[in-house]
């Protein structure tokens, strides 16, 4: 028996190493996200069978691996619509740009893993539908992850991690760190509900754990800076940065992970003109501008 956690009035989410949201509108069931693999695209759906509704749609909140990868067995064993936000939609129809991206360019076949890369679905732009939920914009962690809001429960999707998972990472993954923050700052605005992360439990007292995440990304950004007190390669400051974190980097994919998400900072560290850089013997250096 699949085990199913009511959240709410028509709320309900199944717990796991990532969390699939359910919420039943009458008859009607939409499925938050569906898990890593077909394993839990199964669950899924006994989920919804077990609050005897039916599956109108899957609602995508983003295109990452373990939040999609279970949209191809529903699909095939429903046919239900499934949407995502439209930034989205193409890594969920081609799943392979999710490593593609992350490495910059046709990756290694440590990023073709189930956790990188899911099987392809065929997800349309949410944007070009109406369902009657409200989604919330929380882009940053990824480029257009959305939350679905109800009158007691907001599912927040991957805004923030839970503090033991933050101590394990250090750093919580963002494709754009300053929109990350503008999104964690804006939760902290809302108040009353439910608070239901896909890693990590719900809460409707989440402000530790959202300021949690904030201090993370804060440091990250600061200890970038510090480093860049000597000008460095891109190889050099990210071993720098992850050593002074206290990161500890085990294999290949992760490698690539945190690199590509530093690579974000750097980009917005650049934006806010507070640091430059310069191709100098075929590699870029980072610089800090000096005030
Ligand atoms: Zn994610």
């Amino acid at each position: 028996m699949v085990k199913v956690e009511k959240l709410g009035d028509g709320t309900y989410r199944i717990p796991g190493r990532t969390v699939i949201g359910i919420v039943r509108l009458d008859r009607d069931c939409y499925l938050i996200d569906t898990g890593l693999d077909d394993d839990q695209g199964r669950k899924a759906l006994n989920a919804v069978k077990s609050l005897n509704c039916e599956l109108k749609a899957v609602i995508n909140t983003h295109s990452h691996a373990d939040h999609i990868g279970g949209n191809n067995f529903v699909e095939k064993r429903t046919n239900v619509d499934i949407f995502g936000p439209l930034e989205e939609v193409p890594y969920i129809r081609n799943p392979k740009l999710e490593p593609v991206m992350l490495y910059g360019g046709n990756p290694v076949p440590e990023l073709l893993s189930k956790f990188f890369m899911a099987k392809p679905s065929n997800a349309k732009p949410v944007e070009d539908t109406s369902l009657p939920l409200k989604l919330v914009d929380l882009r940053g962690h990824s480029p257009g992850m959305i939350g679905i809001q109800t009158d007691q429960v907001f599912f927040v999707a991957d805004a923030y991690t839970s503090i033991d998972l933050l101590g394990k990472h250090v750093i919580p993954y963002t494709y754009d760190p300053e929109l990350a923050l503008k999104t964690l700052e804006s939760l902290l605005d809302t108040k009353g509900l439910l608070y239901v992360p896909f890693h990590g439990e719900p809460s409707t007292k989440p402000e530790e754990e959202i300021e949690a995440n904030i201090s993370a990304i804060q440091r990250t950004k600061e200890t970038l800076l510090e480093v860049l007190n000597n000008d460095l390669s891109t190889c050099e400051l990210i071993s720098k940065v992850l050593s002074q974190l206290n990161v500890k980097i085990v294999n290949t994919a992760l490698y690539f992970l945190y690199e590509s998400m530093l690579k974000g900072y750097l980009a917005w560290l650049k934006r806010d003109g507070l640091i430059t850089s310069k191709v100098e013997s075929n590699k870029i250096i980072w610089m800090k501008i000096k005030a």
